[in-house]
């Protein structure tokens, strides 16, 4: 189903707001002064603001300190970090006790890519993660065509890991978990909610195909109009589309929800 037009959606009842950082949030590469401007009076209109990012547990640390968000979920949900009190706290999904054996695991994932899909590399932020092995394809390798995140994706599955595409990489991990199953946890046990029967209070704005499991549940999930450029890699497309790219289709959302208070 097509997604309809930004204008369309009843901010009315949002009090949370689940977003993708690259190419949702960021645009280009960078956050703008706009963007950013946008998260801030969300924030200070007491809305919920939660990350949910493919990005290692290494930015998330800094992320749950210092951006005006209330939590991040990172590695395309092995866990959330949060600030409580003042305080960092750490829920993991991921199992930290097969931590090192699931990193061997990858690591003979990472031989056969690196050996059988010529042109991509290891993700550049891969040590700061704590879960899962992020095959660049285009953030700082020459941009590869959609064929290669097919050949990427297909050595993944091979081995039995769970892999998701964002705008930049290709993200594999092993565990049953992914962007939504996380972010359920997290409305249930930090907001005291229920994810179905609360669902119309939040939303959900992305742009790849890793923020599908998110589109497809949440009834007001948005894409920012890059969205379309993967239309043909999302089975289930956001419900709306803003009309600006990443960062101002963003801030189209934040004004709309500040604007139906
Ligand atoms: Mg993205």
């Amino acid at each position: 189903m097509q997604p309809r037009p930004i204008m369309d959606l009843d901010g009315t009842n949002i009090e949370g707001v689940f977003f993708d950082i690259d190419d949702t949030f960021s645009s280009e590469g960078k956050i703008t002064a706009e963007a950013y401007t946008a998260l801030w009076k969300l924030k200070n209109a007491g809305i919920t603001m939660v990350p949910i990012t493919g990005r290692p547990a290494g930015w998330c640390d800094h992320i749950a300190r210092m951006w005006p968000v209330t939590a991040i979920i990172g590695e395309n949900g092995a866990f959330y970090f949060m600030m409580k009190g003042g305080r960092m706290t750490k829920h993991y999904t991921a199992d930290p006790s097969r931590r090192s054996e699931y990193k061997e695991r990858l690591q003979s994932v990472r031989e056969e890519i690196m050996r059988d899909v010529p042109g991509t590399d290891v993700a550049s932020d891969q040590d700061y993660r704590e879960f899962e092995l992020a095959i660049d394809y285009c953030e700082d390798v020459t941009p590869l065509p959609h064929a290669a995140i097919d050949s990427i994706e297909g050595i993944f599955q091979k081995h039995g890991a769970t892999c998701k595409t964002s705008s930049v990489h290709v993200n594999g991990w092993f565990g049953d978990y992914d962007k939504l199953t996380t972010a359920k946890i997290f409305i249930e046990k930090e907001l005291g909610l229920n994810p179905d029967a609360d669902n119309d209070k939040f939303t959900f704005a992305g742009d790849s195909p890793n923020d599908e499991p998110m589109f497809t549940f949440f009834n007001n999930s948005v894409g920012v109009a890059n969205v379309m450029d993967f239309a043909d890699r999302i089975q289930n497309m956001p419900k709306y589309v803003t009309k600006s790219k990443s960062g101002a289709g963003f801030s189209e959302l934040a004004s709309l929800i500040l604007h139906s208070k």
